[in-house]
C-alpha cells in the first residue's frame, strides 16, 4: 500500500513564529546593589541590575532606551487586597506589589478612572471600582517605588471599550456644550486631586478604546470637542505630562489613519497615538508597526501600546470563564499558554515596538496583578465581588450597563493572563521585564508540544509518528520522540469503530501529548459525491434521456448537496452508464458501493459494476422503488493487480411509463478491504 495516501498528518496547531536566536549572554553592569536598582533608579540615570537566576528564556532586546516605558495596568489591586488577596514576594514574603513590579522591572503604572462606578446605595459595579480615589491610592504606592502613573479617563461610569462607550450618568440631558465643561471638571478635579497627593502622572488618556464613540457621542466633531476638553486640563493641570489617545483593533485597515485624520482635522491636542494590542486577536506585530509607523511619519506623533497580554496557563483560578484559554474559538494561538509564552509574547511586543517602530514610547501590560480573590468555590469568590468590586462586574452594574454587566457579571476574565499565581505568588516570567534588557540565557528545553492531527483509514494500519513538535522555550520548533499510550487491541477497536474521532495521548519531553486521531473512510475515487460537478465522471447516455446531470439539490442528495440526476418523460428513453476510471491503483484487494434512489421506472435494469481491463469482473444487481429509498449496491473482492486500469459505475435503464422514470445517484466508493 502507499502508506502515504493512508496517513496524513494534517496540521500542527501552533504556527510558527520567527523569534530566538539573537540573544547572547550578558553581563550585569556592576557598581550598583540591588536595593538601589528599581526602575525609577534607572530613570535617575541609575542603571538596572539584571536579575540572575531566572528559569526562562529571555531574548534580549537589543537597543531599548533606557527610558523605554514597560508599564502594567495595576487597577484593580485595592479592591483585590480588599477581598483578602494578598500578594508576596519571590522568597515567599508578603510585600507591596507595587514594590515587587518596580523590582521586576515596571517603570510605570497605568490605572482607569470612572465617573461614578456607584449605584444610588453605593453598591460598586466592579472591576476594581476605579476612580480618581483609587488612581491617587495606587499613584501613591507607586511613587514610592519610583513609577509614575498612566492614568486612563474612560469617560463613563463603567467600561468603555469598542463595544460600549456609554456617557456618565450625570451627564444624561445635558446641553453638549455643559457636556463639555463637565468632561473638563471631571478632569481638571482629578488630576488635582492626584497633584496634591504627590503623586507624579507621567501620561493621561482621553478616553478609552475610542473607535468612533466616546462617552456616548458618536460623531467625530463631539468626540473630538470631548478630547480637546480633556486635553485642555490635563495641560493647564499635569503640563510636564504626556497626553494620550487610545484606540484598537490595529487589524482593521486604514481605520487608524482614518481615526489620526479626524483628531487633526478638528485639532486635537495630544502626544501619544496609543493602541491595544492583544496578539490573539489584533493581527501580526509587522501590521501593527505599520500601522503606527504610518501615524508617525504622518502626523509626526509618538505611539504606544497601552495594552497586551498572554496566557501563562490555559486554566481558570477563580471559577468565573477566561477571555481565552484552551479551545478558545477565533483565536491566534502563536505562543503556548505556559510562563515562557507569556514571555516571548511579551518580548515579541516589546522588540517590535522598541526596533520596527520609530517612535513607539512604551508598552503596558493588561492587567497582570488582577487575580483570583479566593480558589475555594464561585460562591464564596462571588460575595467578594459583589462586596468589593473585585470581579469584572457587580450585579449592581445593571443599573447602568443592564444589557452586559448585567446580565453576565462575575470575576476576573484574565487571571490566567496576570503574573501572579492565584495564591499571589509572583510568576517567574514577572522578571522577564527587567531580563528583557539583558537578555537570560538558559539550556534550551522543550516548553509545549504542538498537538497533531492524523488521519488513518479504516483499512489500513494505524501508524502513530515517532516523533513530534515541540516548542522550545526560545521559540523555536523541533522534534522529540513520543510515545503513546495505544495499545494493538485499542487500534483494533479503532479499526472496527467505523468513522470517528478520538484523542489519543502520549508523553513527550516530560510532558503529555496529543493527538487527534480521525478514522476515515479512503476514497480512491475522485469527486465522489459529484459536489464539484461532473469532474472525473463520464456520461454515456444510450437513449436520450431529457435529463442526464449534477444537481445541486440537499434534500435530494445523500452527502453534500449536490448529486447526479435523470429524468425523461418517454418510455424507454433512460438508458445510460455513469463511470470513473481510476488509473495508477495500488495493486490490492478492493471494494466498490454506489448508492441510488428513484421512482416512476417500470421494469428496470440497474447494477454497480467494476471493470478490469475493459471487461465487467463485478456486478450488483440495483433497484428504484420511491423517494428517499436509497439502494446501494456493493461489489467486494475486487483483486486489482499492479498497474491495471480499474473503472467503476452504475448502469441504469428503466422502461418507465407514464410520468417518466426519474432518480438520484450518490456517494459512490472505491477503497480497500481490510
Ligand atoms: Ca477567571
Amino acid at each position: 500500500m502507499k502508506k502515504s495516501v493512508l496517513c496524513i498528518l494534517l496540521a500542527a496547531l501552533l504556527a510558527l513564529t520567527a523569534c530566538g536566536g539573537n540573544a547572547s549572554p550578558t553581563t550585569a553592569p556592576s557598581g550598583e546593589s540591588p536595593a538601589e536598582t528599581t526602575a525609577a533608579g534607572e530613570k535617575e540615570g541609575k542603571p538596572v541590575e539584571k536579575i540572575e537566576e531566572n528559569p526562562l528564556y529571555v531574548r534580549k532586546v537589543e537597543n531599548m532606551p533606557a527610558d523605554f516605558i514597560l508599564g502594567m495596568d495595576a487597577s484593580a489591586v485595592p479592591a483585590l487586597e480588599a477581598s483578602g488577596v494578598k500578594y508576596y514576594n519571590y522568597k515567599g514574603e508578603e510585600q507591596d506589589v507595587f514594590q515587587t513590579l518596580a523590582e521586576c522591572g515596571v517603570n510605570m503604572i497605568r490605572v482607569r478612572v470612572w465617573n461614578d462606578p456607584f449605584d444610588e446605595a453605593g453598591n460598586g459595579f466592579g472591576g476594581g471600582n476605579c476612580t480618581a480615589d483609587t488612581a491617587v491610592e495606587i499613584g501613591k504606592r507607586a511613587a514610592q517605588y519610583g513609577m509614575s502613573l498612566l492614568v486612563d479617563f474612560h469617560y463613563s461610569d463603567f467600561w468603555a471599550d469598542p463595544g460600549k462607550q456609554m456617557e456618565p450618568r450625570a451627564w444624561k440631558g445635558m446641553r453638549f456644550p455643559d457636556k463639555l465643561d463637565a468632561l473638563y471638571q471631571f478632569t481638571k478635579e482629578s488630576l488635582e486631586k492626584l497633584n496634591a497627593a504627590g503623586v507624579k502622572v507621567g501620561m493621561v488618556q482621553i478616553g478609552n478604546e475610542t473607535n468612533g464613540a466616546m462617552a456616548g457621542a458618536h460623531a467625530w466633531e463631539d468626540i473630538c470637542e470631548f478630547m480637546k476638553a480633556g486635553s485642555r486640563a490635563i495641560r493647564e493641570v499635569c503640563p510636564d505630562a504626556l497626553i494620550a489617545v487610545h484606540f484598537a483593533n490595529p487589524e482593521k485597515a486604514d481605520s487608524y489613519h482614518g481615526y489620526a485624520d479626524y483628531l487633526k482635522f478638528y485639532g486635537v491636542d495630544y502626544d501619544v497615538f496609543g493602541s491595544s494590542y492583544y496578539p490573539y486577536w489584533h493581527g501580526t506585530l509587522d501590521n501593527l508597526a505599520a500601522v503606527l509607523n504610518d501615524i508617525s511619519a504622518t502626523y509626526g506623533k509618538k505611539t504606544a501600546i497601552l495594552e497586551t497580554s498572554y496566557a501563562y496557563t490555559p486554566d481558570d483560578t477563580d471559577f468565573s470563564g477566561n477571555t481565552i484559554g484552551e479551545g478558545t474559538s477565533g483565536i491566534t494561538k502563536n505562543y503556548p499558554f505556559t510562563q515562557q509564552g507569556q514571555v516571548n509574547s511579551l518580548t515579541d511586543v516589546v522588540d517590535t515596538a522598541v526596533n520596527k517602530m520609530t517612535d513607539c514610547i512604551g508598552v503596558f501590560y493588561w492587567e497582570g496583578t488582577w487575580i483570583s480573590v479566593g480558589t475555594n468555590s464561585w460562591e464564596e469568590n462571588h460575595t467578594l465581588w459583589e462586596k468589593y468590586g473585585s470581579g469584572w462586574a457587580s450585579s449592581y452594574a445593571a443599573v447602568y450597563d443592564p444589557d452586559d454587566a448585567g446580565k453576565y457579571y462575575g470575576g476576573c476574565a484574565v487571571d490566567n493572563q496576570a503574573f501572579f499565581d492565584a495564591s499571589g505568588r509572583p510568576l517567574d516570567s514577572l522578571q522577564a521585564f527587567n531580563l528583557m534588557r539583558f537578555g537570560n540565557e538558559v539550556p534550551l528545553r522543550a516548553d509545549a508540544l504542538e498537538d497533531v492531527t492524523l488521519m488513518f483509514d479504516l483499512n489500513g494500519e494505524i501508524e502513530m509518528p515517532a516523533r513530534i513538535n515541540a516548542v522550545m522555550n526560545d521559540g523555536s520548533r523541533q522534534e522529540v520522540d513520543v510515545t503513546w499510550q495505544l495499545t494493538d487491541a485499542d487500534k483494533a477497536k479503532m479499526k472496527s469503530g467505523g468513522v470517528a474521532v478520538y484523542e489519543v495521548k502520549g508523553e513527550a519531553s516530560g510532558m503529555e501529548a496529543k493527538a487527534q486521531v480521525s478514522m476515515i473512510e479512503y476514497n480512491f475515487l475522485q469527486n465522489y459525491s459529484f459536489e464539484e460537478g461532473d469532474a472525473g465522471w463520464t456520461v454515456t447516455d444510450l437513449a436520450k434521456a431529457d435529463e442526464l446531470r449534477v444537481e445541486n439539490k440537499p434534500t435530494d442528495s445523500l452527502t453534500g448537496p449536490c448529486h447526479y440526476h435523470f429524468w425523461s418523460a418517454a418510455k424507454n428513453s433512460v438508458e445510460f452508464t455513469l463511470e470513473q476510471e481510476v488509473k495508477d491503483l495500488p495493486a490490492g484487494k478492493y471494494k466498490f458501493a454506489i448508492s441510488i434512489m428513484g421512482g416512476d421506472a417500470g421494469d428496470t435494469d440497474i447494477y454497480a459494476y467494476v471493470k478490469i481491463g475493459g471487461e465487467i469482473v463485478g456486478k450488483a444487481p440495483m433497484k428504484i422503488t420511491s423517494y428517499g429509498s436509497w439502494d446501494t449496491g456493493r461489489i467486494g473482492g475486487i483483486e486489482v493487480g499492479e498497474g491495471q486500469a480499474v473503472s467503476v459505475g452504475i448502469y441504469v435503464k428503466c422502461a418507465g411509463a407514464g410520468n417518466g422514470a426519474w432518480g438520484k445517484i450518490d456517494d459512490a466508493l472505491l477503497n480497500t478491504e481490510p
